[in-house]
């Protein structure tokens, strides 16, 4: 199981932007590994709706092809979420085909696992298509709607170092993390 980062303990790790999964990547057994490493760890922490590679410590990603390639704080562009009810469905490198303008965004409950899963209200697109590729390197593409629009969303900003609590205002913010901080001390850490 991962270790998943903590805000603001592992800002560091939280703040990487996840660079692009490389087409020689896409079926080797060390994406494969770390993919189903993401799906167990949601399961294990019961709840979660996304978990991406940017919220772990431990990626274990390498050069494959033996090129110049350094990844200094190494993190693959991937993350899992639930789109049924018990199917994690995994995708790398994701991209936002459309999305309504901002207007038109919805609030709702928005948590986060590096936030004690504490969850806030926010606004978020009720829905979006996208597109990415599998592990194995097929095309996905899919129009979403609600929760999995919100998760999608989420998940994709954590690819590029973005966090929940950047998306709020000052005193929204400065409450949020009260009672995160509150959460975690409560859990005993
Ligand atoms: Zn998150």
């Amino acid at each position: 199981m991962l270790t998943i980062c903590r805000f603001p303990d592992d800002l560091t790790f939280l703040r990487r932007i996840a660079p692009p999964i490389e087409e020689a990547e896409f079926g080797s057994q060390a994406l494969y590994n770390f993919a189903e490493q993401l799906a167990e760890t949601m399961d294990a922490f019961g709840g979660l709706v996304g978990l991406s590679a940017t919220q772990v410590k431990e990626t274990n990603r390498q050069p494959i092809d033996g090129s110049a390639v350094v990844y200094q704080e190494p993190a693959w562009r991937i993350f899992s979420m639930m789109v049924t009810d018990n199917e994690a469905t995994t995708v790398c490198n994701p991209e936002i085909l459309w999305l309504p303008p901002e207007k038109d965004w919805v609030m709702g409950p928005e948590g986060c696992a590096s936030f004690a899963s504490v969850q806030e209200h926010m606004k978020a697109p009720a829905m979006m298509k996208v597109r990415a590729r599998t592990v194995s390197g097929e095309d996905y593409e899919a129009t979403l709607h609600g929760v999995q629009a919100r998760c999608f969303w989420h998940e994709r900003r954590h690819l590029d170092g973005l966090l929940l609590s950047d998306s709020m205002k000052p005193l929204q913010k400065k409450m949020f993390l009260k009672k995160v901080a509150k959460a975690y001390k409560e859990m005993g850490r």
